[in-house]
């Protein structure tokens, strides 16, 4: 018997520390100083980096590499439950090591990587050296990637970049730019003539590459290789989102409960009105479906790979932007005009899961991969009725008891008694 929802305690000890250590240290950096972790400015290093000096010394940094990708290889489903802490604060996974953008382009670099382009841009960004962007939507159209035209063409010893890009994430800051191109992926470093970070948006930028030459080392993995490594690379990104979108909603759920309890409203506390225990048991019971969702996919992808886990990955992708969304709705309902204010991180939150319905894929798009791949393991029914058509089961079933009938014909009373006892009800 293997099932089994305990937390290993040597991990739970971990986990009760990377609790006390965010409400101590990293709560209190991210309200004064919210986007210290992404400057190099050196009296904001100084504040982030014995933080993450203390997660290293903990074993926790980077956990989200398998060990042989030069992580501690400790697999999903201790990095959801990591995710789970970790993900109440927006700046914990750059203290942890473990942020977006730059985990899923560390994970196809240490995945896809030459010796000599490990050395020279893994490692530093695994220190946290160097910071890097994704650079793979364009603005036609970013769900379909037959449409993205931005090329890389050889001329001589160097590769020729040309097209545009749109929402790359932190793509200002990034020193280098993981380049999608209809033949492959470049590592293109941010400072190359020829590339240029339009002034709007500012947080996810428009990007323009004009006859930007490359040495030939910058292609990552095979030429062809675009969809194979952004399909790896997307899949893990995903999954970890979902994670950490448990912690937003459980964060969320918390100011729920203790806001319920602590209003009142028409001669009661606002959590004994039935409609407000409503939205606790509904949010109780999604946040509860999304998490085993989640770790049962983290389990999949440690049994196997994430390439085998796509269909889950893509199930956690719209379920946790949905359930994100009714959860942190919920609770500003429930705090009422305090809610819909930023004193609270209620709103921010809510407004985090149409965003999340986007980011990596639109929702639509991953329910068709799901209904797709589902249905692959279905097949149509022969003739008109539905395999589950009770009159030709039942016709079968008369069939496997005709010798006991036709031996006691007690038997078939008993049974047209029964079946038109159950055909009233
Ligand atoms: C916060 C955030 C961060 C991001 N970071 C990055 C990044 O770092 N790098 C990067 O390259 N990109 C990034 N993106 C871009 C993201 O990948 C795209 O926004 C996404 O793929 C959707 O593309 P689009 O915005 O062009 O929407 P469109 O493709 O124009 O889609 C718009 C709408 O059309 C409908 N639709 C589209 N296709 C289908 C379909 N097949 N079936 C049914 N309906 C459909 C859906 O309703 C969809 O919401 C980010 C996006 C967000 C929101």
């Amino acid at each position: 018997m293997a099932w089994d929802f305990s937390t290993d305690p040597d991990f739970q000890v971990q986990l009760d520390w990377v609790a006390e250590f965010c409400e101590q240290e990293v709560e209190p950096l991210e309200l004064l100083f919210p986007y210290a972790v992404r400057m190099k400015d050196p009296k904001m290093r100084a504040l982030v980096m014995p933080l993450q000096a203390e997660v290293k010394q903990r074993g926790l940094w980077a956990i989200f590499l398998d060990r042989e990708l030069g992580g501690p290889g400790f697999g999903q489903v201790k990095l959801a439950l990591l995710n789970e802490v970790i993900g109440r604060y927006s700046t914990a996974p750059s203290i942890f090591g473990c942020q977006a953008p730059d985990t899923g382009n560390m994970e196809i670099l240490a995945a896809y990587g030459t010796e000599a382009q490990k050395e020279r841009w893994l490692y530093p960004l695994m220190n946290q050296e160097i910071w890097s962007a994704f650079s793979m939507t364009e603005p036609e159209g970013g769900s379909d990637p037959s449409l993205f035209k931005t090329t890389a063409v050889r001329d001589g010893d160097e590769w020729v970049i040309n097209g545009e890009k749109w929402f790359t994430s932190a793509g200002r800051h990034a020193d280098i730019l993981f380049v999608v191109c209809t033949n492959g992926i470049y590592i293109v470093p941010r400072d190359t003539p020829g590339v240029e970070v339009l002034d709007e948006p500012r947080t996810h930028d428009h990007i323009k590459y004009k006859d930007v030459r490359l040495p030939l080392d910058h292609l990552l993995g095979p030429e062809d290789g675009a969809r194979l490594l952004a399909q790896r690379r997307l899949g893990g990104g995903r999954i970890h989102h979902a994670m950490r979108a448990i912690a937003q909603c459980r964060r969320a759920f918390d100011m729920m409960c203790e806001r319920a309890l602590s209003r009142q409203s028409h001669g009661r506390v606002i959590a004994e009105h039935q409609m407000v225990q409503g939205a606790i048991a509904d949010s109780y019971a999604e946040i509860n479906m999304l998490r085993l969702l989640v770790l049962w996919t983290a389990w999949t992808i440690d049994n196997s790979s994430t390439a085998e886990a796509r269909t889950q990955i893509a199930a956690c992708k719209y379920t946790a932007a949905r359930v994100l969304r009714e959860v942190t709705y919920r609770a500003v309902h429930i705090f009422g005009s305090l809610g819909v204010t930023d004193l609270t991180p209620l709103r921010q939150m809510w407004a985090g899961a149409p965003t999340m319905a986007v980011m990596d894929g639109v929702d639509e798009v991953h329910k068709v991969t799901v209904a797709r791949n589902v249905l692959q393991g279905y097949r149509p029914h022969e003739g008109p009725w539905p395999s589950e058509y009770l009159p030709a089961k039942r016709a079968a079933a008369r069939e496997k008891f005709a010798a006991a009938m036709a031996a006691d014909p007690d038997l078939e009373r008993y049974s047209e008694a029964m079946l038109r006892r159950a055909s009233r009800h």
